[in-house]
């Protein structure tokens, strides 16, 4: 139909869509038509709905790099056919797989809005209803015929962040989500108030999706008294192509000889070592402690503000592209999806 808004609602699982098994306590999925009847209000948008749901579904601990890809399958089979995706989501690692997609998703220029919620729909009080709903107005939005936000973001609690932003902050709190080192690109009131200027631009080219994800990486996050076999023994992992290392504050490592040593042996053997801060906020600034200019003359690679979860997934993808070594060190350091501010 002519001037018609089509939404895909793309169920994968978590607490969203979960009841309490009244045997065991534990929460499991529901199927989409029983979550579907606690929210009779979607049939009153001014948009044609339609749903797509995982099988199984999941609790997002279970999330992996082969659901990323059939994620990204989903969304590219439809996407001529809808203005904007929702993704109900397990908020455990959304932003992992909201990162991801940012990622494999080139050329995106319609929403995908991830979404999920800390109590599950079915409860009075839950979070899930407003999530879902302000989820899928902002999937719709629309400035004339250009999607306000073709960008992969998060939904929650009544803010809308960059999805390769975020990081899960809080296992109660309805405000689960945190995105310390660049603003929320809308705010939801009786409003609902985009920051335009904050958002990523359509570029009209062709969706590509790039499937290939190499999982062959590790974090090493560190702590006082970290140990050497400890640090030996990841960086001696078979087949590995990468590390993170998450360091302390602007990028700091401890500068003990043993410490540098193992760095320099893996950099040698052509592991890439991208040095990504434990921080929620704030910057990897290589050189301006001592102890990070050690890791510098080593030639590890400075993540800025990304996250963790955005360096993991960028990683994944990078490798995954086939890229040399030395191309994807130049492409960790440059904002491929506005993952960091270079
Ligand atoms: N364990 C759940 C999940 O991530 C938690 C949630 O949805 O909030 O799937």
């Amino acid at each position: 139909m002519i001037g018609q808004t089509n939404i895909l609602v793309i169920y994968t699982g978590g607490t969203i869509g979960m009841v309490q098994d009244p045997k065991t306590l534990s929460l499991q999925p529901l199927t989409f038509d029983i979550l579907y009847k606690y929210l009779p209000v979607l049939e009153n948008f001014n948009c044609r709905i339609d749903f797509y749901t995982f099988e199984p579904l999941l609790d997002s601990s279970n999330m992996s790099p082969s659901f990323w890809i059939h994620l990204a399958s989903v969304i590219e089979e439809n996407y001529e056919d809808y203005d904007g995706f929702v993704v109900l989501h397990g908020t455990d690692t959304m932003a992992y797989t909201a990162s991801a997609l940012s990622f494999m998703l080139e050329n995106l220029n319609k929403p995908v809005i991830f979404t999920g919620s800390q109590l599950p729909i079915g409860m009075v009080r839950t979070d899930g209803r407003e999530n879902f709903i302000n989820s899928i107005e902002i999937a719709a939005a629309k400035d004339v015929d250009t999607p306000v936000v073709p960008e992969v973001a998060i939904c929650f609690e009544n803010k809308l962040y960059r999805g390769n932003r975020t990081s899960k902050l809080n296992a109660e709190n309805f405000g689960a989500f945190i995105s310390g080192n660049y603003p929320i690109l809308a705010e939801i009131g009786v409003h609902i108030k985009y920051y335009d200027n904050l958002i990523l631009k359509p570029n009209f080219k062709k969706l590509r999706v790039l499937k290939e994800l190499d999982e062959n990486i590790a974090i090493l996050k560190l702590f006082p008294g970290i140990s050497q076999s400890s640090v030996d023994a990841i960086l001696t992992t078979r087949g590995l192509k990468a590390m993170i290392l998450e360091t302390f504050g602007s990028g700091n490592a401890p500068t003990a000889p043993w410490f540098l040593e193992q760095l320099k042996e893996a950099n040698s053997r052509g592991i890439i070592l991208f040095n990504v801060t434990q921080c929620k906020g704030g910057s990897v600034d290589m050189g301006r402690y001592e102890t990070s200019a050690s890791l510098s003359k080593i030639g590890i690679v400075g993540g800025y503000d990304i996250t963790t979860e955005s360096a993991v997934t960028k990683l994944m993808y990078l490798l995954g592209c086939g890229f040399s070594a030395e191309s994807v060190k130049q492409l960790l350091q440059t904002s491929l999806r506005g993952e960091m501010t270079v």
